[in-house]
């Protein structure tokens, strides 16, 4: 398992729910809220970016930090490993859960707000784009406006589990095949494990994932 931080995290609700939250150019603005307690649900995920066909996806690596190098192949085969959070929101303005992919250092600027606000989903937050299309600066800005309750068991707040769905879950006997082909095997291990290589990058509501949690 290649999480980090997961002391006692508490999801909500497994559903397929959720696109990506993206603010295109310098100035776009959205209402958001993150659909956390506080910073002790965030969850961060290492991942292997690969190719995948024509485009690049990220795998789960299948060792924590601590475990030796031969629990993963892409490990094995100093592939590179990335940090990533993937931040479960829920979009007001869009009226939809969304996922937000960020560095790690999104656990610090989120702490913040965490520590404030708690829990932290009952906090409206504005955030507020600075930086061009492309420019690798950019930064987001945090504007906390208003204060709502809400019941976060709702099911209008459900968003999917990052894993099985952005970041592809795959085994070590797979992993060994990209290695050896420069491709996943078309079937998948197990009958409902059937994320394929076709999917899009961009995960929208997939019933067929349905059920599945990161851990
Ligand atoms: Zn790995």
């Amino acid at each position: 398992m290649a999480m980090f931080n997961m002391n006692d995290a508490d999801n909500y609700g497994s559903s397929s729910k959720g696109s990506f939250f993206v603010l295109k150019d310098d100035g776009d603005k959205a209402r958001v809220r993150f659909l956390y307690n506080g910073m002790e649900d965030i969850m961060g995920y290492a991942v292997h970016r690969v190719q995948v066909g024509e485009k690049e996806r990220y795998v789960n690596c299948l060792r924590a930090y601590n475990e030796p190098l031969d629990k993963c192949p892409f490990c094995a085969a100093q592939m590179k490993i990335t940090p990533r959070l993937f931040l479960k929101l829920y979009n007001e303005d869009a009226g939809e859960t969304q996922i937000w992919e960020r560095s790690k250092l999104y656990y610090q600027k989120l702490s913040g707000y965490a520590n404030r606000y708690k829990p932290l989903y009952n906090e409206v937050i504005e955030i507020e784009r600075h930086g061009k299309k492309g420019d690798k600066q950019t930064d987001y800005q945090f504007f906390p406006i208003e204060n709502t309750p809400i019941e976060i068991d709702d099911e209008k707040y459900d968003c999917s589990d990052p894993l099985g769905t952005i970041i592809l879950d795959k085994t070590a006997d797979e992993m060994v095949e990209y290695i050896n082909t420069g491709d996943f095997p078309q079937t998948s291990n197990g009958g409902n494990n059937n994320h394929s290589n076709d999917e899009p990058a961009i995960v929208r509501r997939t019933p067929n994932n349905t059920g599945r949690r990161a851990f």
